[in-house]
């Protein structure tokens, strides 16, 4: 007998292997082989005994008695494989567990647990007045205490001592002499490895349905018994009880036999879906998220394909999860970007994915969004979908009153009409979320006298301006360095911080409204892991506004936020996609939706210097489909998603001119009458951590698409491999950056 084993390396085929005589293969198993001199795992896809024409090694072992990969998963990564570009072993690398491809520790997951982590962590103790003070003090005299005592700062009041020793080369003396100084507390604790597991659920709500929750229920309770595919495509604005409707219909897959995959955006942003998953299902209820160890992982999984667990929470990758007799998968807030895999491959689309898996299935897939991706509108027009909407909120409360404020006129950060409705906020006792959509304190810093703005050196961007530590950062490669006292370029000595970012808008807050408690939320005060959860708390419990970037857009439910404020919608408009106006208008419409969920009615107030923007436009009045018309009305005529597909190849090396040659021998080469060819030219962040990217965009039905990439890549691989180049295909792209 022969077996078919799919290896985790980018080379888009299988390898034969002999299997010994007396050894029962089958696909699905996990195996050693011997390739290219390396002991590697794969997994087996087909057996047959028909002996190739040449000469093959033997499967050295198999891993575990039964096959671990379910048959169903084998057909869906060889469909990810083909449609996404890949090898099938990198679609099942990206389905299993990791440590399932680790040949060393193989074995060892099956072994003992290990013990509970103890951790140190070093925390801040002083407010910030006093921190100020201090810092003004140390600055001088003990430089390095300075420095962490920012660090701290900047990173919401706690880090842990190995990372401040890592990552910043702070001394433990640094932090003794801190601790002697009572700044900052040093602890240690045990590290709950996973969050989840606490987590208490709520009770299960008993109010009847809705009519239109009822309808949706129908719908997918038909073919839940009938036994037959459907996607059914949930449009309700939030807070219309989508998450009712998942879970009741989770319930009926339950009842019929079925096992049930919820998809989410971000875990660690949705704790209250969680806990209402929790609360319904209880023990049935794995979660899988990205705070497991490898070991915590494969349990997981394990008890899922055992059928242990019934149904599955989790991201992007949990629409791999191995349930038995899967019958449904929900993906919730289906248009976030967050489903798609852009960094490595696969660049899978998992909303795309678990329509597919369903198809196979013979499963019903819900997505659920309150402004659907345009896709998914689409098919729904088209009947491909069946379209169910919850056209109003729960219990009849208004949709907020939404305010734009033209900022060609106004005065940044705040115009008065937004300063008078925060300061009433305050007032009553009321809550105010508000959202800037970049982190940092400036976008950039620029030399009034000559111009000069600060770059990374490795990227094509320029670097934003941190105060707290008054680094200048790269958001994309993390580099940074202090700002310098004078202009390199000129020896001007006014350096100017430009834009907005989150600290400068909580400074330009606490100027306003120094009583305020505010909460700020973004990628560098939620650095450690159960760090939202603790903002989070804090806001519910004490704060009065919650200031971040999108993270304040997603899920939260808070009855008294009354007041949502958008510091600039520019931020989003000005990035270059064409999906950049389809993101706003959800990100708009998103964070408008986190007020007005109590008894009291909400109000939103949105900034901007491009007040007839179409997203804006529409945003006001809550109109999704007045957008998607006129927004589909353009995508049609300039041949963009969903009408045409795309294929984003792009291109990446270090030396220029190679990946340049390369752009233009594939571009060249991927011409057909069939396909639109846009570029080859440099990518929007042209140079990213060093590398020069250039790239080609393709237009057209997936078919021709795929066709043309692989006559092109079969001829031109060898080519760009000796240059040094990398080719990397992304099938319908998230963006173009
Ligand atoms: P969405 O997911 O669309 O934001 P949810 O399902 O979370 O909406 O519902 C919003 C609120 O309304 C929640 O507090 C939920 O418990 C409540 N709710 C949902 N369905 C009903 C119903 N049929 N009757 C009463 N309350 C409901
Ligand atoms: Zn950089």
């Amino acid at each position: 007998m022969y077996a078919q084993v799919a290896l985790p390396i980018p080379l888009d085929k299988t390898f034969t292997y002999e299997v010994p005589h007396g050894w029962n293969v089958v696909p699905g198993h996990r195996v050693l082989v011997r390739f290219r001199g390396k002991v590697r795992t794969g997994f087996v896809v087909e057996v047959s005994d028909s002996p190739p024409n040449v000469e093959v090694s033997p499967i050295l072992d198999i891993v575990d008695p039964e096959p671990v990969l379910p048959e169903d998963l084998l057909h869906l990564t060889r469909w990810v494989a083909e449609y996404y570009l890949c090898s099938w072993g990198e679609a099942i690398k990206a389905a299993v567990p990791s440590g399932l491809f680790r040949e060393a520790s193989a074995r060892k997951l099956e072994g003992p647990r290990p013990g509970t982590v103890r951790v140190r962590t070093v925390r801040l103790r002083v407010p910030k007045e006093e921190l100020d003070l201090r810092l003004a003090e140390l600055e001088a005299r003990a430089p390095r205490q300075a420095e962490c005592l920012r660090v701290l700062w900047e990173r919401g009041g706690e880090v842990r001592l190995s990372e401040l020793e890592g990552r910043w080369r702070i001394g433990r003396d640094s932090v003794r002499r801190l601790q002697a100084k009572g700044l900052v507390d040093l602890v240690e604790e045990e590290v709950v490895r996973d969050p989840f597991a606490e987590v208490r659920g709520e009770p299960p709500d008993e109010s009847p349905l809705t009519s239109h929750q009822e309808e949706a229920l129908r719908v997918v309770q038909e073919a839940l018994e009938g036994g037959f595919y459907r996607t059914v495509l949930l449009w309700g604005v939030t807070g219309s009880g989508k998450t009712r409707v998942y879970l009741e219909a989770m319930d009926r897959a339950l009842k019929l036999g079925k096992g049930a995959i919820v998809l989410v955006p971000e875990i660690s942003l949705t704790p209250q879906t969680v806990r209402r998953f929790k609360g319904w299902f209880g023990e049935q209820v794995a979660v899988l998220h990205s705070g497991l160890s490898e070991g915590e992982r494969y349990d997981a999984w394990r008890m899922v394909r055992e059928g242990m667990r019934r149904i599955v929470i989790g991201a992007r990758s949990a629409v791999f999860a191995p349930v038995p007799d899967l019958g449904l998968i929900v993906v919730d807030e289906e248009h976030e970007t967050t489903y798609k895999q852009y960094d490595t491959s696969p660049r899978y689309n998992a909303r795309d994915v678990a329509v597919v898996r369903m198809k196979m299935s013979k499963g019903v897939a819900i997505l659920g969004s309150a402004t659907p991706s345009l896709e998914s509108y689409y098919n729904a027009l088209k009947g491909k979908f069946v379209l169910v909407r919850l056209p109003e909120r729960i219990r009849g409360r208004p949709l907020p009153e939404v305010e734009v404020v033209d900022m060609r006129k106004g005065r940044w950060p705040f115009s008065d009409l937004l300063l008078e409705k925060v300061r009433e906020r305050l007032e009553r006792r009321e809550k105010v979320i508000l959202l800037q959509n970049r982190r940092g304190y400036a976008a950039f810093v620029q030399c009034p006298d000559c111009g000069h703005v600060f770059r990374c050196p490795h990227c094509r961007v320029s670097l934003t301006y941190h105060a707290a530590g008054r680094n200048l950062v790269c958001h994309y490669c993390g580099f940074r360095k202090k700002v310098p006292s004078s202009c390199p370029n000129c020896g001007g000595v006014h350096l100017r911080p430009r834009g907005l970012g989150t600290e400068r808008v909580e400074e330009a807050l606490e100027r306003s409204f120094p009583e305020a408690e505010v909460v700020r939320m973004d990628l560098d005060t939620t650095g450690r892991k159960g760090a939202h959860w603790r903002l989070l708390d804090r806001f519910w419990s004490e704060g009065d506004v919650l200031l971040g970037t999108q993270m304040v857009a997603k899920g939260l439910d808070y009855p008294e936020v009354t007041l949502v404020g958008v510091v600039s919608a520019d931020v989003s408009l000005s990035l270059p996609d064409f999906r950049a106006g389809e993101r706003t208008f959800q990100l708009l419409t998103q964070v408008a939706g986190r007020t007005g969920r109590g008894d009291l009615p909400g109000e939103v107030v949105i900034q901007t210097y491009s007040p007839k923007e179409r997203a804006i436009r529409f945003a006001v009045n809550h109109d999704f489909e007045g957008y998607a018309e006129e927004e589909l009305r353009e995508r049609k005529a300039l041949g963009y998603p969903p009408f045409k597909r795309l294929l984003l190849i792009r291109f990446r090396g270090k030396e220029e001119a190679e990946v340049r040659q390369v752009a233009e021998m594939y571009g060249e080469a991927l011409k057909s009458d069939r396909i639109e060819v846009l570029g080859p030219a440099e990518a929007p962040l042209g140079r990213l951590r060093g590398y020069f990217r250039w790239q080609v965009l393709l237009k057209g039905d997936h078919v021709s698409l795929h066709r043309a990439w692989a006559e092109a890549d079969g001829r031109l691989r060898p080519e760009a491999r000796r240059r040094e180049v990398t080719v990397v295909p992304d099938m319908d792209p998230v963006g173009m950056l």
